[in-house]
Parts: C-alpha cells; structure tokens; sequence
C-alpha cells in the first residue's frame, strides 16, 4: 500500500479555524486553508501546525480529510498579537519535536509559513533532516520600509529572515514584486525561488445577480455602490478610499448639476461583526473622517463578515476598491474579481500582477485619492465598461488564480525538493557525514493530549 507523502504545514498565527477580518487573521489563514485542501485532494496528508490560542482549541483537530489542525502550547493559550509571538517560538518548535515523538508520525517535508515559523522550520531542517520550502506571506525590509517607526516586529526580524533565506530548499514568491524584494533586500539566489502565485475560492468567489446581491445587503437597486473588503488597518489605507469618495461627490455635484446619482461606500472588515470603533480603532478613525467630510450617510460600516457571505458583499458593489501603502499579494483584489467585478487597486506588490490595468479594472498612485476619485468617476460613468471590466475579471481569475492551479504547482514543487532531497542523502551515506544539529528540548513545553 502507497503512503501519502506527509507536509507539515507550519504556521504560528495563522490557523485556517481563525474567523476573518481582524488585525491578525487575513489572507495567510485562507492560504493554508485553501492550499491544504487543495493538496488534500491530490493525495498529500497535511498537518497544519499552529500556536494554541485558546483553552478550547483542541490538541488535534480533524479539519478536512487529508487535513488536521495541530494546536501546538508554546506560550500563553489565549490570543496574542503575531508581534509578540517570536519569544515562543522556541517552546513552538519543541512542542512540534514532543508531538512527532508521542504520534510517532514522520513528515516528508515542511512548508515553513510567515518568519517565525520559517525560523522553526529551520530548525527542525537541521535537527530531523527534512528538506523545507518557505513562504514569508510578508518581508520585514518591505513592512519597515513603509511604516517605518510604526513597523512593530521584533528587532531580530530582518536577521532571521535572512537566514532562513540562506538555509531553506526553496521559497516561494507569490509576485514578481515578491520575487525581487527577495534578491535584492536579501541577497537570496534566484535560483533557489518558485513564483507560485495565490489564487481566490472562484466557487465560493462568484458573481451574484447585481437586485439579488443588494437586497442581501441592504443597499437600493440604483444607487452607485463602491465596495472595499479587507482588514482595518492603517496600511490598508482606507482613508485614501474615503477621501476619494468624498472628492467623487464634489466632482458628481460640479459635473452633473442637477442630476447628482446616488453614491454609497461600503466597508466591510473589522475584529467583530458590528462595526464597533472600539474594538477597531480605525473604524474610529475613518468615521471621524467621514464626518469631517460630511459624508457620513454616505458610508455604511459593515463590519467582518467570512467568506461565504463576502461574495454578497462584492456583488451589491459597482466596482471593488483597495489602496494600500504596500502589498505582498493581495487576495481582496482576486476575489472582487472573482465575483465579476472591474477593481481599482493601487499598483503596488501583487496588485499590478493580478490586476491587468485598463482590462479587468485600474491601477491607480498609492495615497493619492484625486486619482482614485477620477477612476470612481469614469467608472460611474460607464455602464458597459463596468460590465466588461467585470466579466475579463472573471476569466482572467478562472484561467490563472485557483486554488487547484497553486497546489499542482505547489505539489510539483514539492517533488523536486524531495528527489533533490534524495539524492543528497545517498550521497551522504555513501561517504560523507550528514550535518546534525542536536537541539536542546525545553521540558516544559511537551505536548499535551488534554485541552
Ligand atoms: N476577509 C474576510 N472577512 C472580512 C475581511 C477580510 O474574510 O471581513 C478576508 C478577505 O476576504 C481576504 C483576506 O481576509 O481573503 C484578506 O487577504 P488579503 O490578502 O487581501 O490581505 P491580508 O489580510 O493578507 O493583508
């Protein structure tokens, strides 16, 4: 009987049972959902390790078949900002070590998610001789670059990364963006990087009648409805956004007097179900804006809401928007594509890669909302470019970005790694001494069978 080949998916903050949308759950938790099931189906068994965040989470976790989710104890159970994390990643790698040995199960490879858990996954390279491949999801040049005394990583982050860009087998890229901030932040061989890019859900992701989606949301059949799906931060830069739309108001009143159309934002994305601008200071902040430009009935705060909804949510809208400082792929612009769309992105990391600009949608500057506010205009404007933008939007994601596509890819990957993997190893019994790093266990941190 064949054995499938077994992955160990290693990923500290980000679980695919994490609910969405909030400060520390966002497009990496959909990768390695939607990754795992997708290799899941082509035959590979995936354990997906992450850091308990909960006295609830279950020590394994059957999650789909071919999937489970392991919840590693590697600092306190309970939810933690990713920032904070890096202490315990000593404790994470030991728990891992404690959890193979009681299962006694074997990995064949681990694909190393975010920094902290490239540097495990390092570790356990040396320790247990398994090859790795690594995805970093985010670099720490990039995030320090644009947000500057605001980045709160931890100092090691920049060193570490380099280092496992040093040791890994292989990293993937999800962009050529990603691609060159790799050889050039960091030194890395380019030979050593797969550009795999990510993908959107295009079953879930689908279009909906336009009078079906409003009505689930909320919104009028005639109005014009710009939509934004994402995380609430400051890097989002949905303020940009706002004030866009505030200029698309003044631009309406002084180009069409008298037949001023109704215009409405919606903003989805928050930590909890209502917008609550508490729990998500900058849905404090863009409502203070709001006012201050007089729009607030204008703007409806959604609050999160998960992906089996969101389809609704792009649908009811004229045309998605997202302008980040930054981006290291960018699932949103994806999955308004999905959802037959035209999207306007700023033309910054994986945006300019997924989005073709005049074709499925706009490029636009980053932080520059006059811009946006033309491209709002000129969309508001069109009709029939709207209808074309969002069908070319659709093929284009059906022909390039799924799920399927990036594990056959993914899985191809892992098979070279393996063979390399192979050959080394026999060369290395066959004379040469096999480099072994004995790692010092942290008694405390065994893997516990009971919650
Ligand atoms: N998301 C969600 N509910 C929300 C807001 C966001 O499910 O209320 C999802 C969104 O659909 C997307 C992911 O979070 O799949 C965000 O991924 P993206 O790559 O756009 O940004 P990141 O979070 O990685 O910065």
């Amino acid at each position: 009987m064949d054995f499938p080949m077994r992955i160990a998916f290693l990923s500290e903050h980000a679980s695919p049972v994490a609910l969405l949308g909030g400060e520390d759950a966002g497009g990496q938790n959909v990768y390695i959902d939607e990754v795992s099931r997708n290799l899941a189906l082509r035959g590979y068994a995936i354990d997906i390790f992450t850091r308990r965040d909960s006295l609830m989470a279950p020590p394994v976790l059957d999650w789909t078949p071919g999937v489970r989710v392991i919840n590693l104890t590697a600092g306190p159970p309970e939810f933690r900002a990713k920032d904070t994390l890096w202490p315990y990643m000593s404790a994470f790698r030991d728990a891992f070590l404690n959890f193979m040995q009681h299962d006694e199960v074997h990995y064949d490879l681990i694909h190393g998610n975010f920094w902290m858990s490239g540097w495990v996954a390092t570790e356990l390279r040396q320790h247990l001789s398994i090859p790795v491949v690594q995805i970093f999801h985010a670099m720490g040049k990039t995030k320090q670059r644009h947000q500057g005394s605001m980045d709160s990583s931890p100092q090691q982050r920049l060193e570490v990364e380099t280092g496992i860009i040093n040791s890994v087998d292989r990293l993937i890229a999800q962009c050529p963006g990603e691609m060159t901030e790799l050889i050039d932040d960091y030194g890395a061989d380019p030979h050593k990087i797969e550009m795999i890019p990510s993908a959107v859900n295009t079953e879930i992701f689908r279009p909906v009648a336009h009078a079906e989606a409003r009505r689930f949301v909320g919104l009028e059949p005639d109005d014009f409805v710009i939509v934004y799906v994402g995380r609430m931060l400051p890097r989002k830069d949905v303020r940009n956004v706002v004030h866009a739309f505030a200029h698309l108001r003044r631009l309406c009143a002084e180009m069409l007097p008298g037949a001023l159309p109704k215009i409405k934002l919606l903003l989805v994305g928050g930590e909890t179900p209502e917008p609550d601008p508490i729990a998500t200071p900058e849905i404090g902040v863009l409502q203070h804006l709001a006012a201050d430009l007089g729009i607030t009935e204008h703007v409806r705060f959604v609050g999160k809401r998960q992906q089996d909804t969101l389809r609704y949510y792009y649908s009811a809208g004229d045309v998605a928007v997202t302008t980040p400082w930054y981006e290291p792929f960018g699932l949103t612009p994806l999955e308004g594509m999905a959802c037959g769309r035209p999207v306007i992105g700023s033309a910054v990391g994986g945006i300019t890669y997924t989005l073709a600009d005049g074709v499925t949608g706009f490029l636009v500057p980053p932080r520059d909302p006059q811009a946006l506010a033309m491209r709002f205009y000129q969309l508001l404007q069109e009709p029939e470019l709207r209808v074309q933008m969002g069908q070319a939007a659709r093929q284009r994601v059906e022909h390039h970005f799924t799920w399927p596509i990036v594990a056959r890819h993914t899985g191809d990957l892992y098979e070279t790694v393996l063979a390399e993997h192979h050959l080394a190893q026999t060369r290395w019994h066959s004379g040469q001494a096999r480099p072994f790093v004995s790692i010092q266990l942290d008694e405390k941190t065994k893997f516990e069978t009971e919650a």
